[in-house]
């Protein structure tokens, strides 16, 4: 069993306990309660209806494919969706809200408990619980970069619909919740239910860490808003674990507040504390009838899941006879397991997976892509892969051939070809060229044959000079054993 990580203070050790809120953004084409578009990058203001823009009068319509989509995901977090649920109003004023009020679910959310298994490596699975998931409409966003003295606000996020996924404590440490954000990126994007994309703020994260002594009660936490990757996360809740230590063994208390990460400094700083945490009288919005969702509508969408990670997962394993490493490597993102499977269709799997892993992602690593980028596709990769298989390049000489294709296009026969890269197997030709060494050496050969048998390596070595490199190796070997052991 993977222990947790725990943090040395100056009085003892520390345990840490940790919870995920995670706002994300619902892929759909329009608002939650409005018909306007949701584009990302749309001109400021222009995709913003008389609802969003909170004009006297105006009545909210719930979003039916938003309500589709939270349903979706419910499931694929194996939770229970309720047949009631109730939009509140969250009362507070911000210059980006021009409502004054933000629709969300308090007491009745659409989504109840469920839970997600996360990948702690070799093989270890952890299950973390979920409290909750409910709808609720994004604020717009205040811009105080484009004038000296004014801010502008933008209306465009306002009313976009965001799936609030909120986790029970029970992550131990930076790890696990790395493993669950990343995990529950992975199964939105599955499903399809949102894009997942953290740099455009699709899927934002707020971290609530505390710490105690092993054994002891939860202590007071922190939350720390607005996170938008995972490294960051990671890094502020190290960050904050220590600093709570500190305040407890120099015999303070931990203030329970909300925090801001800044990654620059790699530090948390204060931004309101729970004593001014604004009281947002929340009361069911009046505008808004309760959210009625039938038995058969639950059903459809459980029915219509796509296989979730973990299945594919499995099924890699299973199928292709995967090593869990790699089958959890292949899985992790939709547009791998895609990937590989159009590569591995009619050739051998272990392999295709060992080579996509090492040296294709790798390659992508290298340069900052997304598969999606790949200036090499699935079919073109698989055409080299070919050319190893029927011995025509070493698998040396692909990872040469992989590298031109990658960052100079064209496909690998072409390449091949071009370079005079083709292996040589003709055994014909072979043979007599080591017949000549072997004639030409005869001192290196009775060497050879008086016991000396690290000379083998030698007469290929030669064998490889003369060649340039592109004799198989398998088919040098086999001759030189014969010739030489006559
Ligand atoms: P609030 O409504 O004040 O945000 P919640 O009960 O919704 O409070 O909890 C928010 C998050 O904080 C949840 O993800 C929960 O798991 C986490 N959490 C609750 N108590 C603790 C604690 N003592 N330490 C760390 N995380 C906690
Ligand atoms: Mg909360």
């Amino acid at each position: 069993m993977r222990e947790a990580i725990k943090l040395k203070g100056e009085t003892g050790i520390w345990e840490m306990v940790i919870g995920l809120e995670i706002h994300a953004q619902v892929n759909c084409k329009s608002k939650l309660f409005s018909g306007s578009a949701t584009d990302f990058g749309a001109s400021p203001n222009s995709q913003v209806s008389y609802v969003d823009a909170a004009m006297p009068g105006m009545l909210p319509v719930i979003n039916s494919e938003a309500v589709n989509q939270a349903i979706k995901t419910g499931h694929a977090l194996n939770a229970k969706i309720n047949n009631i649920s109730i939009f509140d109003r969250k009362n507070y004023f911000y210059p980006d809200l021009p409502q004054g009020y933000q629709i969300s679910q308090f007491k009745s959310p659409i989504v109840g408990e469920g839970w997600i298994n996360i990948d702690l490596g070799k093989g270890e699975i952890k299950k973390i619980g979920i409290e909750r998931l409910h709808l609720e409409q994004d604020a717009g966003k205040l811009m105080h970069d484009q004038h000296p003295r004014l801010s502008f606000v933008d209306l465009n996020r306002s009313g976009i619909p965001l799936m609030e996924i909120v986790s029970k404590p029970d992550m131990r440490d930076w790890e696990e919740a790395g493993a669950y954000l990343r995990k529950l990126r992975s199964i939105v994007r599955y499903i399809g239910s949102c894009d997942g994309n953290m740099d455009q703020g699709s899927l934002r994260c707020d971290a609530n860490i505390s710490v105690r002594r092993p054994g002891e009660e939860f202590g007071t936490r922190c939350e720390l808003k607005n996170i938008n990757s995972v490294k960051f996360m990671m890094k502020a809740v190290e960050f904050e674990a220590y600093r709570q230590i500190e305040i407890i063994e120099n015999g303070g208390e931990v203030k329970q507040e909300t925090r801001l990460y800044d990654p620059n400094k790699n530090e948390t700083r204060s931004m309101r504390s729970k004593e001014e945490a604004h009281d947002y009288r929340y009361f069911p919005d009046p505008d808004l009838l309760p959210l009625n969702i039938s038995n058969d509508r639950i059903e459809k969408y459980k029915d219509e899941l796509p296989e979730l990670p973990d299945q594919k997962r499995e099924r890699f394993q299973k199928d292709y006879g995967l090593s869990f490493y790699d089958a959890d490597v292949l899985t992790a993102d939709k547009s791998y397991a895609d990937f590989f499977e159009i590569v591995s269709k009619g050739r051998d799997a272990k392999f295709v997976a060992n080579w996509v892993i090492t040296n294709f992602f790798a390659m992508l690593n290298e340069v900052e892509k997304s598969i999606e980028e790949s200036p090499v596709n699935a079919q073109q990769l698989g055409e080299l892969f070919d050319l190893i298989q029927d011995g025509t390049i070493s698998g040396r000489t692909a990872k040469d051939v992989f590298e031109e294709m990658f960052t100079n296009g064209g496909r690998a026969n072409d390449i091949v070809e071009a370079k005079g890269l083709k292996q040589i197997s003709n055994t014909d030709e072979l043979e007599s060229m080591a017949k000549k060494i072997i004639e030409d050496n005869s001192e290196q050969v009775s060497k050879y044959k008086n016991g000396n048998e690290k000379l083998f390596g030698w007469f290929v070595g030669q064998m490889m000079k003369n060649t340039g490199g592109t004799a198989n190796p398998k088919v040098v070997n086999e001759i030189l054993k014969t010739l030489l052991n006559k």
